[in-house]
């Protein structure tokens, strides 16, 4: 009998997790994708509908048209959870799993930040977005301040800020092999050793 996968949240990770398991493992699992909206959208497409490209419609991707084998997407919202009995509770019914995967994202706290609320704006949702969209189309002239309002960081560019000084140190500590399969020293070891070599040779001399 095929193991029942039930996953909890639609968004990158229960989409990605679902699309996987269809297309590897399809004759050994049915899989359960439970979210409470109709559509998924990317992050950043809400730059396309701030800066006024694309209608908040345009960029919303439905799930009833992601068709993927021994996949359902029941539309519900989940109330509870007992990972104990690996049991999901939502406002429609419930669901037993053999495997059960949690990916119901974070959620936004505005309010944890005093007056941001009343007198700020966001756009990590579609509807931050619009409002955005249409107070900048009014803008003429003043003083725009853009902030992080703070840990933790629902984007991962942040993170994108940190592989991009990695790919350096990566190069660097990879380098490439010779014929003899030991890695090249890198340039800046390539300086030190050399600076290490005319020391020896300095004090060889003396
Ligand atoms: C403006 C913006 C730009 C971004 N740009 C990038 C980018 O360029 N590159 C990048 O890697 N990341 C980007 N991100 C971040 C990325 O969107 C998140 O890291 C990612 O969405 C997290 O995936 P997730 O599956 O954990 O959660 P989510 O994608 O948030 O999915 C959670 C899902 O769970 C559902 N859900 C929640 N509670 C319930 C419930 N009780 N019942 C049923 N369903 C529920 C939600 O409807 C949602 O579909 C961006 C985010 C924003 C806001």
């Amino acid at each position: 009998m095929k193991k029942h996968v039930v996953i909890v949240g639609a968004g990158f990770a229960g989409l990605e997790l679902a699309t996987r398991l269809s297309e590897s493992l399809a004759d050994g699992v049915r899989v359960t994708l439970i979210d409470r909206n109709d559509s998924f959208f990317f992050g950043f497409s809400k730059l396309d509908v701030l800066l006024g490209r694309r209608a908040p419609t345009d960029v919303l991707l439905h799930y009833r048209d992601i068709a993927k084998a021994g996949v359902e997407f029941p539309q519900e919202t989940v109330t509870a959870i007992d990972p104990a009995r690996r049991r999901v509770i939502t406002d429609e019914g419930c669901y037993d799993a053999d495997f059960l995967a949690i990916a119901l994202g974070a959620d936004y706290d505005p309010a944890a930040t005093p007056g941001f609320q009343g007198g700020g704006f966001e756009y990590y949702s579609l509807a931050g977005a619009e409002r955005l969209r249409d107070v900048l189309a009014e803008f003429s002239a003043g003083t725009v301040l853009i902030s992080v309002l703070g840990h933790p960081f629902k984007c991962s560019l942040r993170c994108a800020g940190r592989w991009r000084r990695r790919p350096a140190r990566t190069h660097r500590g990879s380098g490439s092999r010779g014929s003899s399969g030991r890695r090249a020293p890198s340039r800046q070891r390539q300086g030190r050793n050399a600076r290490r070599r005319r020391v020896r040779g300095e004090r060889g001399s003396r």
